[in-house]
């Protein structure tokens, strides 16, 4: 039988970590108090590593039984640590829907990047990359994103920093715009991690609309997915396209770039064996992007099980970097790191209960190109 006594209603409470500066600044006017608690807040959370409001001495003791009553700071929990063997490490951390998503350290001389995911799985249905093959379930909130470099940090300790933040784990970010903006100004933030603007990166497939109100309201650097130089072939490799093709992309870049003098785009193109990779796709990049200032990053293909896809050789990748360079583009190859802890990218894929119902309708029309 149901007890009659009523429980007390239990009151969810506030995240701390939901709020970059500005809106921290907005609720602490909201109790009466001051804005520049913000920083003190932000100063203990992110920098002493304080999660106990009651040893936040700066802060009145009034305020603090506030607090601690009513806020707390949650990030998500590491689920799962893997450690590749190049020192990659990769963290699959649990949300409270049950789902999880995966953030990756890559160790390099002088620099530490974490690749950081945006969203439970993709709405987007690019062909060659296994995130999308999983489905999509909900946008991460933004402690769920600036918690991904917070744990992360805690957990890597005195061992390694973070020095680097690229938006290029699971999901496009630009489909959650506020939440990952307000992550990447925590991250660039003085009181928080102090990054410059141009140590995070954010990475999309081109969401145009969204890339114009990026560029008005965060300053990043932009890293945009290209992948094919045709807009009958970047439709089948980068669905989005058929939605933004490649005349409008190209504006959207350009404006971006006009931030600031000798700015440039990073355009990822992902090398796939017979299908973008000929010569004539390298000159058909040079004339795409004479008229935007440009880098290019080639990613060599990262497999993942069914995929239909495989990598161009390294031959293949030489010579188109080659030619690129010889064209006056500056052009890298992306080392790929941490393979064998399937870390790589395009290679996240967490655990998503898919709500778009995505891998039934793949099951039915297959998954773009046979190779
Ligand atoms: N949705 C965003 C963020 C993902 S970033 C975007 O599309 O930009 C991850 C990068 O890895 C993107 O450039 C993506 O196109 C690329 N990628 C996806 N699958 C890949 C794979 N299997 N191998 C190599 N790169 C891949």
């Amino acid at each position: 039988m149901k007890n009659s006594v009523q429980e007390p209603v239990k009151l969810k409470k506030i995240n701390l970590l939901d709020f970059d500066r500005k809106g921290l600044a907005a609720f602490f006017v909201g109790l009466g108090e001051k804005p520049f608690r913000a920083t003190q807040l932000l100063k203990w959370i992110y920098q002493e590593g304080v999660e106990d409001f009651e040893l936040m001495t700066n802060i009145s003791k009034s305020l603090r039984g506030y607090l601690t009553e009513h806020c707390c700071i949650a990030a998500p929990e590491i689920a799962i640590e893997q450690l590749a063997s190049d020192g990659v490490r990769k963290w699959a951390l649990q949300t409270h829907c049950g789902n999880r998503v995966e953030t990756v350290f890559i160790p390099e001389e002088g620099r530490g990047t974490l690749c950081v995911s945006s969203q439970i799985g993709c709405a987007l249905a690019c062909t060659f990359c296994a995130t999308a093959q999983q489905g999509f379930n909900r946008n991460l909130s933004a402690s769920e994103i600036i918690g991904q470099v917070y744990v992360a940090q805690k957990r890597l300790g005195a061992e390694a920093k973070i020095t680097n933040v690229v938006m290029m784990g699971m999901g496009e970010p630009l489909l959650n715009f506020d939440n990952v903006v307000a992550a990447m100004n925590l991250m660039m933030d003085d009181f928080v991690y102090g990054l410059s603007k141009r140590r995070v990166t954010i990475s999309t497939s081109g969401v145009v609309p969204a890339m114009y109100r990026l560029t008005e309201v965060c300053d990043v650097s932009l890293a945009v997915s290209l992948h094919a130089v045709t807009d009958e072939l970047r439709d089948e490799l980068v669905p989005i396209n058929k939605k933004y093709p490649l005349k409008e992309l190209m504006e959207a870049c350009r404006e971006n770039a006009k931030l600031a003098p000798r700015r440039t785009v990073t355009f990822e193109y992902v090398m796939l064996d017979g299908v973008n990779d000929s010569l004539a796709d390298a000159d058909g990049l040079v004339k795409l992007l004479k008229t935007v200032p440009a880098k290019i990053n080639l990613i060599p293909f990262n497999p993942f099980p069914n995929a239909s896809y495989r990598c161009s050789s390294n031959n293949r990748i030489n010579q188109f970097k080659t030619l690129l360079n010889e064209a006056g583009i500056v052009t890298t190859v992306r080392k790929t790191r941490g393979e064998d802890i399937d870390a790589a990218c395009g290679q996240l894929v967490g655990l998503v209960e898919d709500k778009s119902r995505r891998h039934l309708k793949l099951q039915m029309t297959g998954t773009g190109h046979v190779a």
